[in-house]
């Protein structure tokens, strides 16, 4: 098999080679090259020194100068190339103590974490060199680590996770001793920091074969280590209308968001939705109940994401899901409820809280009643309080802070308090949304 190199590449390893050097496509290029996936994010390889190619082209940007990394500008693109490298002794379980250049490819493809992530590309003729045999894994589907699978993951850690992220992202097992070093080596995951460790998972619950990935995590301890509180759901019977365990429902949710392309922060929250049910699980008359069981979701989900160092944005959206994924329409309900409803989940997240009820249905895979005419219902009446402009949040009451601070209410936290209050009565009855009315009411409060 040959890479079949682009004419904008083969312009720029020609530089290369009139100044005697050789330029490489290597790493996730060349693999999904070879899969037939898309991949844009290019990395180059090189034995010409930075400051060598830093002198072959007009325009460069020192990325990374002392990791050898270069980014050179050249006829409109832009293309990160890193001088062939070994790396020292690791210390910290994370990063190498010392780079240093070599000349030579060989060097540098050992030193790379995966058989499939080791191929490179001579941009000269498109030959693809293959010296760990990774064309062979991806062939069959195995992330291998490259020589000795202990010892890659005793150097760097962050690889044990990526291990399970590439087999999520293309579908493939983790090859048996691979895996078996992940079993050994996990407690050295709590060396990567809690940024990288978010950046896999979010990675890995995002990617087209999720399952694969958490069950090589839940298999080999891993996720004991950075996401107990799901493997703790592991065979954890539900009973009622559910035939399949807490674990295997969070993972069909999950399974449900991915089919249905829906956005990140619905995929994490169908795959923790559920997390409170072990903690609230009690013996009722006929089957297990798990009253309240979405609160506990909720505040175990922020101490998952407080422990990945989530964004507040992160936070809000996916809290909010979990704790609303229960809801449960009759049609009694009022205008005014569905306006407190519409309120409470908040306008900009009704869509995914309908997405992550859909996966939650989905997931379910016993005789469970069907009330999706009731979900449409809600959401017609929800859609028609939207059209009508009813006041939901406190900026479309007719009254302001300000207001109130003119009628001599004293400045502090006792006018948001009156300013919820307000909202509460307008949100029941609409009528009340003018100006003068608010300010009586405001006045008897
Ligand atoms: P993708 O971009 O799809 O996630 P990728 O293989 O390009 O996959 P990158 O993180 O972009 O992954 O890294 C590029 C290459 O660098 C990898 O293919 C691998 O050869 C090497 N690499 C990256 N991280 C490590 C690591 N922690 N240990 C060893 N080699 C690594
Ligand atoms: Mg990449």
């Amino acid at each position: 098999m040959k890479y079949s190199v682009p004419h904008k590449l083969r312009e720029l390893s020609e530089i290369f080679e009139k100044n005697g050097f050789s330029l490489y496509l290597v790493g996730g290029a060349v693999r999904d090259y070879v899969l037939g996936l898309d991949n844009h994010d290019y990395d180059f390889t090189t034995d010409a020194e930075p400051l060598e190619v830093k002198k072959m082209f007009k325009k460069t940007i020192d990325t990374g100068i002392k990791h050898g990394t270069v980014t050179v500008l050249f006829k409109g693109g832009s293309y990160e190339i890193t001088t062939f490298r070994t790396e020292g002794e690791y210390h910290d379980g994370r990063h190498p103590e010392k780079v240093s250049f070599v000349r030579n490819l060989d060097e540098d493809l050992k030193r790379r974490d995966f058989t499939i992530n080791a191929l490179a590309a001579d941009l000269r003729t498109g030959t693809i060199i293959d010296q760990h045999d990774g064309l062979a894994d991806i062939k069959n589907g195995v992330v291998r680590a490259i020589g000795i699978a202990e010892e890659r993951f005793t150097e760097d850690a962050l690889r044990m996770l990526r291990a399970c992220r590439f087999s999520s992202k293309l579908g493939f097992e983790v090859e048996e001793s691979t895996k078996m070093a992940i079993s050994k080596l996990k407690e050295n995951v709590k060396l990567v920091s809690s940024e990288r460790i978010k950046d896999e998972l979010f990675r890995l619950i995002d990617s087209p074969h999720p399952r694969m990935g958490l069950e090589t995590m839940r298999e080999t301890g891993l996720m004991d280590i950075i996401l107990p509180e799901l493997s703790a759901l592991y065979k954890l019977e539900q009973g009622g209308f559910h035939k399949e365990d807490a674990y295997e429902h969070s993972i069909l949710a999950l399974e449900r968001a991915r089919d249905m392309k829906y956005p990140i922060e619905v995929k994490v929250s169908a795959l923790l939705h559920d997390i409170g049910k072990k903690q609230t699980r009690r013996e009722g008359e006929t089957r297990y109940t798990f009253y309240g069981h979405e609160g506990v979701s909720e505040r175990m989900t922020l101490g998952i994401l407080e422990r990945l160092k989530a964004s507040n944005n992160e936070k809000k959206i996916i809290l909010r899901l979990i704790r609303e994924h229960m809801f449960s329409y009759t049609p009694e309900w009022t205008d005014g409820a569905v306006r407190r409803f519409i309120n409470r989940v908040g306008i900009n997240s009704l869509d995914r809280l309908y997405m992550l009820r859909d996966c939650d249905n989905a997931a379910t895979t016993g005789d469970k009643p069907d009330n999706s005419h009731l979900e449409k219902e809600l959401r017609t009446r929800i859609n028609s309080e939207l059209e009508r402009n009813s006041a939901l949040t406190l900026k479309d009451l007719k009254i302001t802070g300000d207001d109130l601070m003119k009628l001599g209410i004293e400045k502090g936290p006792s006018i948001g308090k009156i300013l919820n209050q307000l909202l509460e009565m307008v949100i029941d009855n609409p009528e009340l949304n003018e100006k003068e009315k608010l300010s009586s009411i405001a006045r008897e409060l």
